[in-house]
């Protein structure tokens, strides 16, 4: 039989994806994709990745855009982490190294927000060279291949994983077998109703041989999601509305949001004591729930109308917004959805 990694390349070749629009790109567009990727599905990245590519075509035009451009075109994909170090990594890039992408590994991996497995990727993809990744797909598919029972997510699995990742590498053509490897965790094996009848990993597969492909890789310990409470506070002006900048640490770090308040709040003692305001009337909107991976958060909108000559005075981080342009500001998704009701 020919060896795990010759039938991957074989299988990429004939069957693997050849249209993501990302493939055969530079580095600076690779690294692009493969950060957009975490946590997110093909399918929605790459209307996102298309918009950012068309107005930030090079590692240039990135580093030189303010950090509210840059989250404003990721508004909407989550995990906003990920926009602020990749604008970091590109003015890094700018700063230290002259505008050029570096090829090699450790200077990849040094920059904001790259990992291990994404270094890898970036390596492996824009410049053929031998490093093993171990993103999800990768690890759903060799913990079945090779029947590891564990959370993947464990450090002692994880090490485990990257041995044997590294282990399978083969010798050339390793653009091919990562992306082969990627192809069939996200389109044969996968997550649930892995099609084994079509894998090229079929005969030896572990998992299959065992009956286990339902059983790995092994799920998350359970645990239950700590829930917290909190009050939207929409400030509105005719069509402005109030928001703040939240802070770059913290969920939706540097995106703009309505005042948030502990749900416990008077919020027309907030608005008297801290606003200077007479909120008269308050009108409340139906609560709802965001789940972030380490919480639950259920929100409660509140509305208060201003008459536009009793507008508090700003303070630095905070802006009036009509509502029609706030839908294209860098905001989290759950306000956009409740902004559409307004
Ligand atoms: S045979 Fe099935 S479980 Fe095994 S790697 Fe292929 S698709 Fe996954």
């Amino acid at each position: 039989m020919p060896s795990f990694s010759a039938r991957i390349i074989n299988w990429q070749r004939k069957h693997g994806r050849h249209d993501l629009p990302w493939q055969g790109a530079d580095a600076y567009r690779v690294w692009l994709s493969e950060i957009m990727l975490q946590q997110t599905q093909v399918a929605t990245v790459i209307p996102y990745y298309e918009r950012f590519i068309a107005r930030f075509p090079d590692v240039a035009t990135l580093a030189q855009a303010s950090e509210d451009n840059v989250l404003a075109h990721w508004s909407g994909l989550g995990y906003y982490a990920r926009a602020r170090n990749l604008h970091r990594a590109a003015r890094a890039v700018m700063e230290h190294r002259n505008g050029e992408f570096p090829r090699d590994y450790d200077a990849i991996h040094s920059l904001p927000g790259i990992g291990r497995s994404t270094a890898a990727a970036i390596c492996a993809l824009a410049y053929n060279a031998r490093h093993a990744i171990l993103d999800g797909n990768v690890k759903r598919v060799l913990a079945r291949y090779l029947s590891v029972q564990g959370y993947p997510g464990e450090k002692k699995i994880e090490d485990l994983l990257w041995q044997r990742a590294e282990s399978l590498l083969p010798a050339h053509d390793i653009a091919t077998y990562t992306q082969g490897l990627m192809d069939l965790g996200a389109t044969i094996c996968t997550r649930n109703n892995p099609q084994c009848a079509n894998c090229p990993l079929h005969e030896d597969c572990a998992a299959r041989r065992q009956g286990l492909t339902a059983k790995l890789p092994s799920a998350r310990p359970k645990k239950k999601l700590p829930e917290k409470h909190c009050i939207f506070l929409l400030l509105m002006s005719g069509r402005d509305l109030l928001l703040e900048k939240r802070p770059n640490n913290g969920i939706w770090g540097g995106l703009w949001c309505p005042p948030q308040l502990e749900s416990s709040f008077d919020i027309k003692e907030y608005c008297r004591q801290l606003l200077g305001i007479n909120a008269a009337r308050i009108t409340t909107l139906p609560a709802f729930t965001h789940t972030f991976t380490h919480f639950k958060l259920h929100i409660a909108p509140k509305r208060v109308n201003l008459k536009s000559h009793l507008r508090p005075p700003l303070k630095p981080g905070v802006i009036w917004l009509d509502v029609s342009e706030a839908k294209d500001a860098a905001i989290p998704s759950p306000l956009r959805k409740l902004l559409k009701k307004l």
